[in-house]
């Protein structure tokens, strides 16, 4: 198949899946798919058909204003018709929007917006007759409407009278109707009780309450209303000054509607991005639903002259508040080995965006979800990403599959090492329990090298699969035995960074006894029972004799049950995790806070001092200094200050000498550190 064939495919597809969701959305009032899915699909439609113009048909979801009208209720045709909003998704697009409509204008002076939120709930038209409600109706398709005045009128906060004297012959008022999230809970709490399927959202409540054939329950269901625009005979004047949409606010509050007291009026780039970053935080402590910021031009010539597309006002734009949830069609699965050996499916993709950040890949987490997500090659699959949580795939859409695609199978071996995985239904994983596997080994070390346990600055997994590409680590300890010569030999590696990144090795050994053990990455030890642990024992020594010989003695600190003693007493009993150890303290890496517990002799020049090292050594190399300043109690630091008793200087000191000098620190040559030790 071509690409034009391809793709003529996929528009048969998408028009069906959006056609039947419009059905079920406006006619049955039952939506079977999220909003943030439907503008994904549909987006995803509008691009096919501009890429392909000659593949758009007259009969595309896309040429229609909104939904169907439901039956059961009267129509009512729309004199002024409803037209939905353009949308942007992110402040580029609104930008590009505002200079569209800066040119279409040609006038060279800025324009002044009017920034709303935009209210998550149903469109409705209000008509008054000399100023008393004659009819209200739905949005339908945005040219007929439903009657639903009756209901309306049980709406309090919309007047049945204007408060205003002399009201225009007849007047026009478009808001959203709405249920507060507060009455939404209330609602779906009773339906709970009463055995009734529950509403999706407060829009999807507010929806089915207006069109109940029985008003009461749009007052029982307490619906509420904001006001947004206005229509008047051409004769009637609501101010003396410039009319815009600014005033026509105002005016519709004095007539005795609400109005959504959040609305800004927008002067300057800084004063739009200012108010669509705040709200797209704090929309979520606001009592309703937003689904994004309208944004008008304020000046109503101005909003005359731009006039309408065939869709939508040239005169403002939506907004859209990042999705959460979007579709995307799935390029393959890989399967990760984590440090523990589970393994993880990871569907890949190209790129979405999505909750504001690009996202190309999204876990499904374990075998379990495999096997319910059922994934075969080329499905269209749902990506949700909320807040900091990693991007995960929701579910797969069917209706999009390929015919004859071919499920996408889950691994019977190591992807890493090629030996056989074990399937552990308790804890919902399959693993791969080869203590040599390459993944698993690269898994403990990014382990300790990331952030919250040794912070390692440079050591990332990139660098670490190099390095253990190229032989040169296999385990923790040989990290601390990496030099100069080695990291040369790595691709794109310069002196700077190789530098670095030794600093930054040769830096944690400094870190705490606590980060130290929860750097080990042993099962169930968080950095909260690390440091819980670490309390009681002073080094990794004594804990392993007591985790051996008297394990009860750990059962009493508190908050440690038997999991925790369990996985320690397995990982001190295999030999590889013993030889780590001890290798590590070799390497000068001190499992412990106090120092003399394992350094006996404590060199009283050296004990308790902070040194400083610069430059080139010519006697040793640079760690197996601080290795044995670590060992007699001292301590290394990597920057001047003045807590800091010597500046040991090698050959070609930096800056750090002219600084030592500058504030008065001790500074010691190579032979002079030398003879402080043989001085012991
Ligand atoms: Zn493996």
């Amino acid at each position: 198949m071509n690409l034009e064939e391809l793709n003529k495919q996929r528009i048969i597809e998408l028009k069906k899946l959006i056609d039947n969701a419009n059905y079920y959305y406006y006619t049955l009032d039952k939506p079977v798919i999220e909003d943030s899915l439907y503008d994904s699909l549909y987006r995803e439609l509008i691009n096919i058909e501009k890429e392909f113009p000659q593949l758009k048909s007259h009969d595309s979801p896309t040429n229609r204003l909104g939904g169907e009208t439901a039956k059961g209720f009267k129509k009512i045709v729309h004199d002024i018709p409803l037209y939905s909003l353009d949308n942007a998704f992110n402040l580029k697009e609104v930008q590009d929007w505002i200079a569209k409509t800066e040119k279409l204008l040609a006038q060279s002076n800025k324009k002044c917006l009017v920034a709303e939120l935009k209210i998550d709930g149903n469109a409705i038209a209000l008509k008054y007759h000399d100023g008393i409600l004659h009819t209200a109706a739905t949005r339908g398709d945005g040219k007929e409407g439903e009657d639903i005045t009756n209901n309306i009128k049980r709406i309090k906060s919309i007047p049945l009278k204007l408060r205003i004297d002399k009201p225009p012959q007849w007047l026009e008022v478009r808001g959203e109707a709405f249920i507060d999230l507060h009455s939404f809970k209330k609602i779906n709490k009773l339906r709970e009780k009463n055995n009734q399927t529950l509403f999706a959202n407060p829009r999807n409540a507010c929806a089915g309450s207006l069109r109940q054939l029985d008003p009461k329950i749009v007052s029982e269901r307490k619906l509420d209303f904001f006001a947004y625009q206005i229509f008047f005979p051409d004769n009637f004047k609501i101010c003396d000054v410039e009319d815009n949409h600014w005033t026509r606010l105002k005016f519709l509050k004095n007539c005795g509607f609400k109005i959504n007291n959040h609305s800004s009026l927008i002067y300057n780039t800084e004063e739009l991005t200012n108010y669509c970053n705040f709200w797209e935080k704090e929309r979520e402590k606001i009592n309703f639903d937003t689904d994004g910021i309208v944004l008008k031009i304020n000046n109503i010539e101005d909003q005359k002259k731009l006039g309408f597309t065939q869709k939508a006002p040239r005169w403002a734009i939506a907004l859209k508040f990042p999705a959460e949830e979007v579709s995307t069609k799935i390029l393959n699965l890989s399967f990760q080995v984590g440090r523990t050996g589970v393994i993880t499916p990871v569907a890949n993709f190209n790129p979405v965006q999505l909750a504001g950040t690009k996202v190309s890949r999204a876990t499904l987490h374990n075998l379990d979800r495999y096997q319910e997500l059922n994934i075969h090659e080329l499905d269209t699959i749902v990506v949700r990403k909320a807040g900091e949580i990693i991007p995960e795939v929701v579910r797969v859409i069917k209706e999009l599959r390929v015919s004859k695609a071919a499920k996408i199978p889950f691994p019977v071996i190591c992807p890493s090492c090629g030996e056989k995985l074990e399937r552990q239904p308790e804890l919902s994983a399959t693993k791969c329990t080869n203590k040599r596997c390459d993944s698993i080994n690269i898994g403990i070390i990014q382990h300790w090298a990331s952030k919250s346990a040794m912070n390692i600055d440079g050591l990332g997994k990139k660098i670490i699969e190099q390095l253990f590409a190229a032989n040169l680590i296999s385990n923790i300890a040989d990290l601390y035995t990496l030099d100069n010569k080695k990291l040369m030999t790595i691709e794109r590696m310069g002196n700077k960074s190789i530098n670095n990144l030794l600093k930054a090795i040769e830096e944690s050994k400094n870190k705490s006894w606590s980060k130290k053990l929860f750097a080990l990455g042993i099962n169930h030890i968080g950095q909260v029972t690390a440091q819980s642990i670490c309390n009681k024992f002073d080094n990794i020594i004594k804990l392993r004799e007591t985790t051996l010989e008297n394990p009860e003695r750990i059962k009493k600190i508190n908050g440690i049950g038997e999991e925790v003693i369990e996985s320690l007493k397995n990982w001190f009993l295999d030999d590889i995790n013993s030889s780590l150890i001890d290798n590590l303290i070799n390497q000068g890496v001190h499992f412990s806070d106090a120092l003399e517990d394992i350094t006996l002799n404590l060199n009283p020049k050296i004990n308790q001092k902070q040194f400083v090292i610069t430059g080139t050594l010519n006697s040793m190399q640079r760690s197996k200094l601080i290795e044995k300043i670590e060992k007699n109690g001292g301590f290394v630091k990597t920057s001047i200050s003045n807590k800091i008793n010597y500046l040991i200087s090698g050959e070609n000191p930096g800056s750090k000498l002219i600084k030592a000098k500058q504030i008065g620190v001790n500074i010691l040559s190579e032979k002079d550190i030398i003879a402080f030790f043989s001085d012991n």
